[in-house]
């Protein structure tokens, strides 16, 4: 039988404490160098390739939002997570998994398809929720990466507003490594322009972007969740798309 991670001294990460004070210190830095006053951003912790005892141990320093890539790593992780964690999905989500993460997670951050959020909607009906999602968009326009491009989100918001068992709460983006600013800017054009349109059940509360490399240029340019991996946990023993 498995047994969860207990907490002990053994789990006690002092680099990820040492990392979770210096990212929070740059968080509210930002924020209050180029944010409204009334304006806060969340920091979500980004789990891939991470144990859990070294997640529940930053969960247990504050960082209870959790960013998951990977449905068979979710699984197989989930179980041990301190119970008062937020999971998002934020990977690459294939129609066929909806259905096992779907009573599992809190939002879908990934959706970037009317089918994918079309299934979305059909597995969400059968367990009677209601399911909260961001559209992500290629910001970048890369080919290799997924994403609504830029010309689409608006047709795609509204899309999925009419979909009864799904609540698009606002977009995500992953800039290209090395972005200018021009590139988070068009991106905060972009959730300013779908705000505005006021669009019955979508509620834009969220801009989802920014990572280890540029969260603190995310910020400066509308972001309210930044999505933190390396910068928290270290380097990752694999790379990760
Ligand atoms: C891996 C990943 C992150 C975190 O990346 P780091 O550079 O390690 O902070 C953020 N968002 C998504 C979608 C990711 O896949």
């Amino acid at each position: 039988m498995s047994q969860g991670p207990v907490k002990t001294a053994d789990n006690y990460f002092p680099d990820v404490l040492e990392n979770y004070k210096e990212i929070c210190y740059n968080i509210e830095n930002a924020r209050a160098k180029w944010r409204k006053s009334d304006e806060t951003v969340r920091m979500m912790a980004v789990t891939k390739t991470v144990a859990p005892e070294k997640i529940n141990f930053a969960a247990s320093l504050g960082a209870r939002l959790l960013g998951e890539n990977r449905v068979q790593e979710f699984l197989s992780k989930k179980e041990f997570y301190d119970k008062d964690c937020e999971v998002h999905f934020i990977g690459h989500l294939q129609t066929n998994k909806v259905k096992y993460i779907i009573g599992e997670v809190a939002l879908i951050q990934s959706v970037d398809s009317i089918k994918l959020a079309g299934e979305i909607n059909r597995q969400a009906a059968k367990i009677n929720r209601k399911m909260d999602v961001l559209v992500e968009v290629n910001i970048g326009d890369e080919q290799t990466k997924s994403g609504v491009s830029a010309d689409g989100v608006l047709a795609l918001v509204r899309e999925i507003s009419a979909l009864e068992n799904v609540s698009v709460k606002g977009l995500m983006a992953i800039p290209p490594i090395g972005s200018g600013e021009e590139v988070f800017e068009k991106m905060n054009g972009i959730f300013q322009r779908v705000k505005q349109e006021n669009i019955p059940g979508v509620s834009m509360e969220t801009l989802s972007m920014g990572m280890s490399g540029d969260y603190e240029l995310a910020i400066k340019h509308g972001s309210n969740l930044v999505r933190i991996g390396t910068k928290l946990f270290g380097a990752r023993k694999y790379l990760e798309g």
